[in-house]
């Protein structure tokens, strides 16, 4: 996508461009089912048994069988035959006339469907029990198969892994998964003023931060990651970094020189080694992005800016990240909150505008200002939780106004 010198993209634009051109990574594993919590599953997964795999009690109390059942019954009295246990199920014939004691997940035996729970009986005798609120017929018993039944595919592949997606595996006995491989990203910063952390800053220096979040922003994702530190406004040192770079990871991702008035070569290394598009964005921050490939890898050039980077990352970088990785759902979850205080914005570009999302006494959703806005603060981005995206067109938002909020626990799911 080209762009003349005075066009501005809209956000969704961009992302609707680099998630078409994005496809999944070649390259799976089968790994154990520890190892495959938050990788993405490469394949279908199909039950190849009936989970739970028999009838079984979802109570403490006594099962019988709904034959035992009359209308207008007040109490019934049953002998207790038996017990069935989780584990030590009961074995023989249940008679007329006769009740089992049972445990939760204890299976329930052949010609039993009802369960009464404890809680719902009497012991007048040992061997006898009351049941003083009699139970609907079937009530209290799971059946075999309500969860999974054999042949039925449960997880898709392009699911991330979830603590419950491991429990639903083990219910089928699955050791192993195949998840596709992890990404490998490489980044590094660019600037002659930048210094890495363990140096002494000179006169207008400043250290390196953009490192420090790219490396929480990627490590989130379950990203094998190359540091490849500060590279020097030089340019036979940029034009290796990106050669570098490119030869070891699926992606490469820097920060800083792509501005304009920006030295030039960045651009025109950028340009000599790969297919790069240079896009101005209408939003706000974050507005030049540099998009394109190095060979095989994805190339993201991030503006320099600390909140720019983050901004940038959240709305491009990662739903391509998460694309390359085979992963089905990789936009920001969107919601809105209602802004308890004026929003100050001038119409032009989507904002970003780091906010603080609560919730009321009422269970009403609010949004109000992090602090100040502008793209190298990180005092109100680190105390934010949230982007509060107002629409390019858009211009103040009054107190009071519905807002729509992109909340960060949602994004870096
Ligand atoms: P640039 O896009 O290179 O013109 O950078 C824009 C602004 O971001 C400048 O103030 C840079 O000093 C700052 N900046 C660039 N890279 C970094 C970085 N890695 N860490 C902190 N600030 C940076
Ligand atoms: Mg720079």
């Amino acid at each position: 996508m080209s762009q003349n010198d005075n066009q501005f993209l809209s956000v969704s634009d961009v992302q609707k461009r680099i998630i078409s051109d994005i496809k999944a990574i070649d390259g799976t594993e089968k790994i154990d089912l520890r190892q495959a919590l938050n990788r993405i599953l490469a394949e279908d997964v199909t039950a190849t048994f009936d989970t739970p795999p028999c009838d079984n009690s979802g109570m403490d109390g006594y099962a019988f069988s709904s034959q035992e059942l009359e209308s207008e019954q007040s109490s019934l009295t049953l002998k207790v035959a038996g017990q069935s246990f989780a584990g030590h199920p009961y074995v023989g014939k249940i008679a007329s006339g006769e009740a089992i004691r049972i445990m939760t997940g204890a299976q329930v035996p052949e010609g039993v469907d009802t369960v009464v729970m404890q809680e719902h009986t009497e012991k007048p005798e040992e061997d006898i029990v009351k049941i003083t609120t009699i139970p609907k017929a079937f009530a209290n018993v799971r059946k075999a198969g309500d969860d999974l039944t054999t042949g039925q595919t449960f997880l898709a592949h392009g699911k991330k892994l979830s603590p419950t997606d491991l429990a639903f595996l083990a219910t089928q006995g699955i050791a192993e998964v195949r998840v596709t491989r992890k990404l490998r990203v490489a980044f590094f910063s660019t600037g002659d003023e930048l210094k890495s952390i363990g140096e002494t800053l000179g006169e207008g220096d400043i250290y390196d931060s953009n490192r420090y979040s790219l490396y929480g922003l990627l490590k989130n994702l379950d990203i094998e990651l190359i540091d490849m530190g500060v590279i020097a406004d030089d340019r036979s040192a940029i034009e290796e970094a990106f050669n570098t770079a490119a030869s070891v990871a699926d992606a490469v991702i820097t920060s800083g020189g792509v501005s304009v008035g920006e030295a030039d070569f960045v651009k025109e290394t950028l340009e000599k080694v790969g297919q790069i598009n240079f896009w101005k964005i209408a939003m706000k921050p974050g507005k030049p992005l540099a998009f394109g490939s190095i060979g095989d890898s994805l190339f993201f050039g991030l503006p320099g800016n600390p909140v720019s980077v983050i901004a940038t990352f959240y709305q491009f970088v990662q739903p391509a990240l998460k694309r390359m990785k085979g992963q089905d759902i990789v936009l920001p979850l969107m919601i809105k909150a209602k802004t308890t205080e004026l929003l100050k914005k001038r119409p032009g570009r989507t904002d970003f505008q780091r906010g603080i999302l609560e919730q009321s006494d009422n269970g009403e959703l609010t949004v109000r200002n992090a602090g100040a806005q502008a793209s190298h603060v990180l005092t109100s981005m680190s105390r934010a939780n949230c982007f509060m995206v107002i629409p390019a067109q858009s211009g103040n938002i009054e107190a009071g106004e519905w807002v729509d909020v992109q909340p960060f626990e949602g994004l870096l799911g």
